[in-house]
């Protein structure tokens, strides 16, 4: 049998400022500690290479993530990408993401980046009202992503996303439609749409907590999701995850990965990876990642290897977030495996998961209750 295809994500932990909601784990930019993780990250995939990790297993995504994968010279994005093509086989149609800050990129880098292969790019739009922006601590300006949009698409890029965020404090029903209706004049092939979370340690708990600055309104919050998911649908999107849209055929491939049990290798610091039945995590410190590497070691934290019951907790759980959900038998077993039977029966009875054939998946109100659900069944 041919060796299944999985995907590759690099972790580039670095932005120009940190945002007031994120608990990424990311450093804030200085040129010195860029250029030595470069070299680390070179070097992690050499020694992966070496060391036979993924030996032989076709490569279907790659995906630059982060932190802000463009807070990087692009040279140094399109170095990483030609070590990824000397050490692994990329199919003929493997998609390139690279996330994305709209003012951290030049009409010039999107040339350079299309011409190196990339094919899909990310940008964190968050929202298209300036006002948004500024009370999430968030750097940049509508018109940048305006402007990278048009230069992403005079550069050759065809597939390009919009990350989105709602129940920004001060944003109502009204301007999140704004921002909506804005970004579908862009005509990206795929939106993802995220409720804003409050983490802990983040400047917007701390803001929330000194009654600087509102908490997210659930009640909004699932109005807003309402709201996009009939704009988005009504201009030709489909859903198919919870908070992701795309025109049909451009879903996300490396992210299907991840809710569908596929397999996946993760470069750079707390990059995580899902292989042969194990979950592996790097080290999530740049210093002691830098360190294991000058050492010669993977920079490997922790190593679980997950028995059948857990592949297949991991399955129902992660699947159940897609449209189009998991096999009914398998969700059975899941309740059977780790007693959560009656549970099961009551999210039926509730209509919070649905049965249609052989089909399990959350209803529309499920998937409002998403978080909650998982870790029921957890
Ligand atoms: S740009 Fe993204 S990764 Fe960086 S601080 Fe803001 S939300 Fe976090």
């Amino acid at each position: 049998m041919a060796p299944s295809p999985l995907g590759l994500y690099l972790h580039i932990p670095f932005c120009r400022q940190r945002c007031d909601f994120c608990s990424f784990y990311l450093e804030i930019y200085r040129e010195g500690r860029a250029e030595a993780f470069v070299r680390s990250l070179t070097h992690e995939i050499w020694l992966s290479a070496q060391q036979q990790v993924a030996a032989g297993r076709p490569v279907q995504s790659v995906y630059f993530g982060g932190g802000t994968p463009t807070a990087l010279a692009v040279a140094q994005l399109i170095a990483i990408l030609s070590e990824i093509r000397k050490h692994f086989s990329l199919t003929s149609d493997c998609e390139i993401t690279v996330e994305a800050h709209p003012s951290t990129i030049s009409e010039q880098d999107l040339l350079q980046l299309h011409q190196a292969g990339v094919t899909r790019l990310s940008f964190g739009a968050e929202s298209m009202e300036d006002g948004d922006l500024a009370r999430i601590g968030r750097p940049g300006a509508v018109s940048e992503t305006v402007t990278a949009v048009a230069q992403a698409r005079t550069a050759g890029f065809t597939n390009i996303n919009l990350d989105l965020m709602y129940g920004l404090p001060g944003q109502g029903l009204d301007s999140w439609q704004r921002t909506v209706t804005h970004c579908l004049s862009l005509r990206p092939t795929h939106l993802s749409c995220y409720a804003l979370t409050v983490e802990q340690n983040t400047k917007l708990a701390s803001n929330i907590q000194r009654e600087r600055s509102p908490a997210p309104d659930e009640g909004l919050q699932i109005d807003m999701d309402k709201a996009a998911q009939q704009m988005l649908v009504e201009a030709g999107y489909e859903r198919y995850e919870i908070s992701n849209y795309a025109k049909p055929g451009y879903a996300c491939r490396h992210n299907l990965l991840y809710w569908t049990n596929g397999e996946y290798l993760g470069f750079g610091p707390s990059a995580q990876s899902y292989l042969d039945g194990s979950r592996f995590g790097n080290v999530a410190d740049l210093t002691a990642y830098d360190l294991s590497l000058t050492e010669g070691l993977l920079p490997i934290e922790e190593r679980i290897a997950l028995s059948k019951k857990e592949q297949l907790r991991d399955a129902v759980i992660f699947g159940l977030r897609l449209v189009q959900g998991v096999p009914s038998h398998n969700l059975h077993q899941h309740a059977l495996n780790y007693g959560y039977s009656a549970l099961t029966a009551q999210l039926l009875a509730q209509e919070l998961i649905e049965e249609n054939g052989e089909r399990s998946k959350l209803s529309a109100k499920g998937r409002l209750q998403a978080d909650t659900i998982a870790a029921q069944l957890y």
